[in-house]
């Protein structure tokens, strides 16, 4: 059994779609809908709350416990909020539910901080397509905490290759940017990345990843279905940005240990009696992590979008 008292996971993930997360609900107005930023950077993120909200209803479905009846006969949904006052929740700490536990939940008189805390995907190469195909832009800020140890260097206008491919480059078109290539350095080999992305990424300053990343978005145009005809609605036209499809984010997520908490006066125990350790945690979560990529996340699922895989998720798990 796991000692520890937590422990933090770096995830990477690429957008096998373009992924929309909006400032606002997931519902869809007839308003154009920006996506949510760093105020600092004005770059996009997703905030970690929209992982953990989507994670807990996966984690959910995949441990039977979307929609349950219980032993005392009453039928609990441990997804989402779980109703006002959060009575939906099952609340279980003995044995430990694999949704309410991780996840938090919250019934009246008692209630739990989730043990595992996710905080925002950041991006960390951005997807551009260019007049060599694809490239992956990324820059000293961008890469910082992604545990890649060295420094990373580069012009403030220009860009320097990380990769093998683009090596032999001088001038990179970015659309309406023209880049010449420039001194710098980096190391990003220990990427736990696909190797075609690495080799086509390219270092550039902070200033010009932010530029590059605003005016090369997704902006798309849609259309909003009346759901009682399900037709178009009559000037129902707009548009919304999203992350573009190959992007690569990062993003953590603590895993606390439950051994030593005692919720209601219970203490935590898993099925079979053991204690709910930061590896117990984790694997939950995972069991959520595994569907970004099937079903998707942000508000737009049923759209064609959305899709993220986790590429650093355990093996061996479902
Ligand atoms: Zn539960």
């Amino acid at each position: 059994m796991s000692e520890k008292l937590y422990e933090v996971k770096t995830y990477y993930a690429i957008a096998l779609d373009p992924i929309h997360v909006g400032a606002g609900s997931a519902r869809l107005e007839r308003v154009d809908l920006p996506i949510i930023r760093e105020p600092g950077t004005n770059i996009p993120k997703i905030p970690g709350t929209s992982l953990s909200g989507t994670a807990r209803a996966y984690t959910a479905m995949k441990t039977s416990r979307y929609n349950w009846k219980g032993e005392d006969g009453k039928i609990y949904s441990c997804a989402g909020r779980g109703g006002e006052g959060g009575e939906k929740h099952c609340g279980k700490v003995d044995p430990a539910c694999p949704v309410c536990v991780p996840y938090g939940f919250s019934k009246g008189t008692y209630s739990m901080q989730g043990l595992a805390q996710f905080f925002d995907a950041q991006i960390l190469l951005f997807a551009v397509a260019s007049m060599v195909g694809p490239v992956w832009v990324t820059s000293p800020l961008a890469l910082e905490g992604s545990e890649l140890k060295g420094d990373f260097q580069v012009q403030d206008v220009g860009f320097y290759p990380l990769g093998e491919q683009l090596k032999g480059k001088e001038k990179l078109n970015f659309g309406w940017l023209m880049l010449n290539k420039g001194e710098g350095k980096g190391n990003i080999d220990l990427l736990p990345i696909p190797e075609k992305v690495k080799q086509r990424t390219v270092l550039v300053s902070d200033k010009l990843f932010s530029l590059i990343v605003n005016s090369n978005l997704e902006v798309r145009t849609s259309v909003s279905i009346d759901p009682n005809t399900g037709t178009a609605e009559e000037g129902a036209l707009f548009t919304y940005e999203a992350i573009p499809r190959g992007t690569i984010l990062k993003f953590d997520v603590i895993y606390n240990s439950g051994q030593f908490f005692m919720v209601g006066g219970r203490k935590l125990k898993t099925e079979g009696c053991g204690d709910v350790g930061t590896e117990w945690v984790k694997t939950q979560v995972e069991k959520g992590m595994k569907l970004f990529e099937v079903l998707g996340i942000g508000g737009m699922g049923t759209r064609g979008m959305g899709r993220l895989k986790v590429l650093n998720l355990e093996k061996g798990d479902c």
